[in-house]
């Protein structure tokens, strides 16, 4: 299916950082070797039934209680939904102050109350798990909140240039590799007594296209540069999700295409790209 399952580019460069830059030391010791180990599979729980875009106004609750907090709600879209065991958790601790009453927590998913819906049929990415995720007064422990009480906001804002990196990196290698995938494949494949490759339009096409992915990868290198000293502005990694992701549907496309009858079928990579 042309993807892993657990979607481990979220657990990994997405999840983790998020427990690395905001999480105490003993959260860190405490949570981080069962991520490595792959003991605890992570997902993380943003989008609500009611909306994804319009993230300040999310209705999962949290509610101080004693020695913890009782978590209330529903979210949906969640991926490793069914086989992650922990979710970073965004809720509402304090709904009179918006976006500033948000807060976020480390939540064991088998804990009691937590219920999992159905695995949601996607278009693509079939081997991930997509889930609708249920909590019914979820008793989490206050050490579980990562970051202080209504800081959630700033700490998933600092997560925006990771996700959209994540996502233009993946793209460009997509489209690369697609491009490698119908060289060989149109070298290979023989018609009017030549093979695909020699028609000039193939040749054409293929030269726009390699022509588009390396004028690209300069600006892909530069942003991966950047990131190591965190200089990507939220801004900057936007311009590189666009237009990676833009000239990667093109290119899938037309290599799609140059496959022939054979780009639509299953059996064929460049069909699961
Ligand atoms: C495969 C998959 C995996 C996902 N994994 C996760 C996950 O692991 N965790 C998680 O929390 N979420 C996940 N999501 C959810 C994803 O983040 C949301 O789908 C996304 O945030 C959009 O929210 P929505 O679907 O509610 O769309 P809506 O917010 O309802 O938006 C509907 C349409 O309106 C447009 N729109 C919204 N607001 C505006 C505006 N202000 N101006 C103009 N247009 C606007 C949108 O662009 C969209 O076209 C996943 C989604 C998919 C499809």
């Amino acid at each position: 299916y042309s993807v892993a399952a657990p979607a481990w580019d979220l657990h990994g460069y997405i999840i983790a950082p998020f427990l690395i830059r905001h999480g105490t030391e003993e959260q860190k010791a405490s949570w981080l070797p069962h991520m490595v180990s792959g003991e605890h599979i992570a997902a993380i729980g943003l989008t609500e039934p009611g909306g994804g875009s319009d993230l300040k106004n999310l209705n999962t609750s949290a509610q101080l209680e004693d020695d913890g907090y009782i978590i209330n709600g529903a979210k949906t879209f969640i991926t490793n939904g069914h086989i992650a065991n922990r979710i970073l958790l965004a809720t509402k601790t304090d709904r009179s102050l918006g976006a500033k009453g948000i807060s976020m927590f480390w939540v064991n998913l088998n804990a009691d109350g937590v219920s999992r819906g159905r695995n949601l049929k996607k278009i693509g990415n079939k081997a991930q798990d997509t889930a609708e995720l249920f909590f019914d007064n979820v008793k989490v422990p206050a050490e579980c909140r990562l970051g202080a009480e209504n800081d959630g906001w700033r700490i998933l804002m600092d997560g925006l240039v990771r996700e959209r990196l994540v996502v233009a990196i993946r793209s460009m290698v997509i489209a690369e590799a697609a491009i490698d995938k119908t060289i060989t494949y149109t070298k290979e494949r023989k018609t009017f007594d030549q093979t695909v490759f020699d028609f000039q339009n193939t040749k054409f096409k293929l030269a726009e296209m390699v022509a588009n992915v390396e004028a690209l990868r300069p600006f892909v290198d530069r942003c991966i540069e950047l990131q190591l000293t965190e200089d990507v502005t939220p801004e900057l990694a936007a311009k590189v999700k666009l237009t990676t992701t833009e000239v990667a549907d093109r290119v899938l496309d037309e290599c799609l295409q140059l496959h022939g009858g054979y780009g639509y079928i299953w059996d064929l990579s460049i069909a699961r790209n």
